[in-house]
């Protein structure tokens, strides 16, 4: 960071919170960088380098599944293999290349704010909840953290978990990156989980990113499967509906009409996958 005055490296998660509180906005947290270090903002004059904060956990705790707040995508991958047909693995590896992941965290995507955050759309697909840490400890919907390109409801608040909630391990979903290649930003990336409730698809998410300001839950296509048998679902009007949930921009990776009628064109291949039993990712 350009003008980088001090590194610290606290040894617990209130340790670090102190610290950022100490010295405001001109304080960063820093987990692998792979963030900070290509934007390197430059009011930044403190590093909390909250890799030796004891965050680097992912565990089974009992009603959810717990990813710490320093966890590694590369090990919050492996710990999610097979789950909700392996959208949320699919998520954390098209989160960054390889050598990234292995350094890069799962919350640092989280608190990056990037509205094509590929971990995001997948993450809200679950209903995932953070536990912060500020004053004092409390639980917040991931949705509502995220506000804007780059901007959370966090302030000082370190993301000490991310939790998924049990109920993951009935799902079954997927999630689809559409990007120019294999290792760029998502010109539009998607993820779709529900619960088969007999012949009825129950407790429908569908999330989309890259084509609002935040990823987005797409609740009016949810509205449009839920509580429904897949044969009687509108794949038409699926479709309209996710386009009409969202406001993409154009920029040099995609235009805005591309990114619109491609989120519904995936959710509409997503679906059908599902549907059809077929639960594997692959883009496109
Ligand atoms: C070559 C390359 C390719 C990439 N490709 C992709 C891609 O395809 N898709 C994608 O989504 N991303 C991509 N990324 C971005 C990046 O790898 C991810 O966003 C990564 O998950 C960030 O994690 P980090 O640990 O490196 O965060 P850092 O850079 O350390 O931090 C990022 C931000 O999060 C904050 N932060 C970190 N941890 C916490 C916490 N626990 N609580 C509160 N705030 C916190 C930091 O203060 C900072 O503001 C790429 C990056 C590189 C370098």
């Amino acid at each position: 960071m350009q003008n980088l005055k001090e590194y610290l490296r606290p040894g617990s998660a209130t340790e670090a919170v102190r610290m950022k509180q100490q010295y405001g906005r001109r304080a960063v947290y820093l987990a692998g960088g792979s963030d900070l270090l290509v934007h390197r903002p430059p009011h930044v004059e403190v590093a909390v380098d909250i890799l030796h904060a004891d965050l680097g956990y992912v565990l089974d705790g009992g009603d959810d599944l717990v990813i710490g707040g320093a966890a590694l995508l590369r090990d919050a991958e492996i710990a999610v293999a097979g789950l909700t047909g392996n959208m949320l693995a699919l998520a954390f590896r098209d989160t960054a290349p390889w050598l990234i992941r292995n350094s890069a965290t799962v919350a640092g995507n989280i608190a990056n704010a990037s509205p094509a955050a590929d971990s995001v759309p997948a993450l809200l697909a679950v209903d995932a909840e953070l536990l912060v840490l500020g004053d004092r400890e409390e639980r917040v919907m991931l949705s509502d953290v995220l506000v804007g390109p780059h901007q959370t409801t966090l302030g000082d608040r370190l993301i000490r978990e991310i939790r998924i909630p049990q109920s993951v391990i009935r799902r079954r979903g997927i999630f689809k990156k559409l990007a120019r290649s294999h290792s760029d930003i998502a010109q539009v990336n998607m993820a779709v989980s529900y619960i088969d409730d007999g012949d009825l698809v129950k407790d429908v998410r569908i999330a989309v990113g890259a084509v609002a300001p935040t990823a987005v839950r797409a609740t009016g296509a949810e509205a449009l499967v839920e509580g429904h048998a897949p044969a009687d679902v509108d794949l038409d009007r699926v479709e309209k509906a996710v386009r009409d949930g969202i406001a993409p921009i154009s920029d040099w990776r995609a235009s805005a009409e591309y990114r619109s009628r491609m989120a519904g064109v995936l959710v509409r291949r997503a679906l059908q996958s599902l549907f059809a039993g077929l639960e594997t990712g692959v883009a496109g």
